[in-house]
């Protein structure tokens, strides 16, 4: 049967000579893999649609549930041929679509998830350099996967607390917490709890009223990234090539 649906493009890997098997992620089923014939061949149908970004509407064949199914179309509904253009840009979006293809399961539909990435990704092509949407899609993916942390006092006896516990999810109090152990708790700034707090709670249309200052931002961004790191119980390769090229 022929199913269509509206997706972002994630990743394509090679497969043969000029196939690709392609990972998108789609409104109507989540995440999808599926067998896309020829599209590495200069005059291929698919032109550029199915580029990482890219966002199409799609047309899949096969049986319901199949494993692979076949991409037979796929039309550019935007491009966000920006995002591929600067290369910090790029990094920093691969990086929250590596981090949402790891943390939410494959066909599991997500359509608020979604709609909030697309948001996003229009953010990110209209300001690159603010951190703002991101820091904001990273909390709401940590909430659709179930793993949301709590920095708003003790996860055990909800007194207050500024240590984040990275095993717990949770930052606990001193009573609770025990002895200080850097490496398994991070300390964070009353100023970024509060942050945490605003975005969490923050209706997305309203998201520019929100103005972080870059020092509170790259700190909860730094708290994001560990507990999802630990939470994955692996680092994240792009992650890893961004210190890489840093240092
Ligand atoms: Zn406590």
């Amino acid at each position: 049967m022929r199913f269509r649906a509206e997706g972002i493009v994630f990743k394509g890997l090679p497969f043969g000579e000029a196939d690709m098997i392609m990972t998108i992620f789609t409104r109507e089923k989540g995440f999808v893999r599926a067998f896309a014939k020829s599209p590495r061949k200069t005059k291929s149908r698919f032109g550029s649609a199915l580029e990482p970004f890219s966002y199409i509407r799609l047309s899949l064949w096969g049986k319901e549930n199949a494993e692979l199914p076949k991409l037979i179309q796929a039309d550019i509904i935007h491009p966000f041929q920006k995002l591929r253009e600067e290369l910090g840009c790029f990094l920093r979006i691969s990086e929250i679509f590596e981090m949402t293809s790891m943390l939410i399961p494959e066909h599991v539909r997500q359509p608020g998830l979604f709609n909030m990435l697309i948001d996003t990704l229009k953010m990110q092509e209209a300001d690159c350099k603010n951190p703002k949407a991101i820091l904001c899609y990273k909390i709401k993916m940590l909430a659709a996967a179930g793993f949301m942390p709590r920095l708003s006092g003790c996860g055990r006896c909800e007194s207050t607390g500024r240590r984040f516990h990275f095993r717990e999810g949770s930052v606990l109090c001193d009573n609770c917490g025990g002895q200080n152990n850097p490496v398994n708790e991070f300390e964070l700034s009353q100023g970024a709890i509060k942050l945490f707090e605003t975005l969490r709670l923050w209706d997305w249309n309203k998201l520019n009223r929100v103005v972080p200052t870059t020092t509170l931002a790259k700190e909860l961004n730094m708290l994001l990234d560990l507990h999802i790191r630990y939470r994955l119980e692996k680092g994240l390769k792009t992650r890893d090539f961004i210190e890489k090229i840093r240092t």
